[in-house]
């Protein structure tokens, strides 16, 4: 007789809950960090062109080499570091925590952080430990470093900016975990776009660093292109990993040729940094609500009563994210990804109105 899910799938991963991506259809979409913002027409154009000639009965450069020669000028890569690429950053996740789950291995993050990289070690059965931030969300580094000291994790993952938080963890911090970790260090990047401030430049003095960056946040999530970049003796074992084909002709071709007019996406950037500043005022104005500074293209906020919040926006259209019950650190609080002008006015109408109901 056939045998049930029960004897057959780990029991760790039945006891797992899916991730959830709640329906957004005809909703003021503010809950995933995404760019608010389309491609010119004219590039949409170009877009439909090479599309047009791609040759899809063939794979994909399973080296993606054209692709690869862009990315490097365009997120200024040092001379001498390599790069492994994925479908999204998740997937560059994934690989990393593979590789690195040796019998007993340890995966150290922050708490609160992106999700996926405690989820993915539960995916790989490899034990996560979570250093708790302090209350106004910055590193505490000394707890960082007794852990790092205790578990000598061979992998530590720093979202910098984080997220949920938003904010950019001292550097001088950062360096420290660097400095005292037994493996290797993460610094995952996918908002540096909106912050001014990154480790990229400190790749060829840090042998264990790797930094991660994605095009979901500059406006291309729904291509899935992750970038992670480091010394090539990592790269190497870590692309052992990578699925041949992992990242589609298709997702190539778009990320290549929207990458050779990067300015767009530049410019789309500082549109959204000035609503930041434009939305963070505001915030600052509602009385009962505490907004957190914020490097990324969201902003992370407390209320009083999180989930009656939340839900008065759904009410009214406008779909954000409950981080209430996440983390202890996070009681009453939601995130808003900062969205065009309109958006971002729907949403304080819609708050206002859920605050006063
Ligand atoms: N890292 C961080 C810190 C994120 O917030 C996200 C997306 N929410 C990702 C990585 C994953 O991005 P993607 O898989 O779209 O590249």
């Amino acid at each position: 007789m056939a045998k049930t899910p029960e004897e057959i799938i780990r029991d760790d991963v039945r006891a797992l809950r899916a991730y959830h991506v709640p329906d957004s259809s005809g909703m003021v979409k503010l809950d995933a960090m995404e760019n608010p913002y389309e491609l010119p027409p004219a590039l949409r154009a170009r877009l439909a062109t090479l599309i047009e000639s791609a040759s899809l009965n063939r794979y994909p450069d399973p080296g993606a080499r054209r692709l690869k020669a862009r990315l490097r000028e365009s997120f200024a890569l040092p001379d001498g570091v390599e790069m492994l690429l994925g479908n999204g950053s998740d997937e560059i996740i994934q690989m990393l925590v593979l590789a690195a789950a040796r019998p007993g291995a340890v995966v150290l993050g922050v708490e609160p952080s992106f999700t996926m990289f405690r989820m993915i070690a539960a995916f790989a059965g490899v034990r996560y430990i979570g250093a708790e931030l302090r209350e106004d969300f910055a590193l505490e580094i000394e707890r960082v470093l007794r852990a790092v000291e205790e578990h000598q994790p061979g992998l530590i993952f720093i979202a910098y900016p984080n997220n949920p938080t938003g904010n950019l963890f001292d550097a001088g911090a950062i360096e420290r975990v660097i400095r005292a970790a037994p493996g290797l260090v993460v610094v995952d990047e996918a908002y540096y776009a909106f912050a001014g401030s990154s480790f990229m430049a400190k790749l060829p003095h840090q042998r264990n660093l790797l930094v991660m960056r994605t095009l979901s946040k500059l406006g291309l999530a729904g291509l899935r292109l992750g970038v992670l970049a480091g010394h090539a003796q990592w790269i190497a074992e870590l692309d052992k990993l990578r699925l041949p084909y992992n990242v589609s002709t298709l997702t190539q071709m778009v990320a290549n040729e929207v990458l050779q007019h990067g300015a767009v996406l530049t410019e789309q950037a500082a549109a959204i940094k000035l609503e930041r500043g434009r939305l963070m005022r505001k915030l600052q104005d509602v009385p009962g609500l505490t907004p957190y500074p914020s490097d990324a293209n969201f902003i992370l906020f407390r209320v009083t009563h999180a989930e009656r919040v939340f839900d008065g926006l759904k009410q009214r259209g406008v779909l954000i994210k409950s981080l209430h019950g996440s983390h202890r650190l996070l009681a009453n609080c939601l995130r808003v990804t900062v969205g065009t002008p309109q958006e971002n006015d729907a949403f304080l109408a819609a708050l206002t109105q859920s605050l006063n109901a």
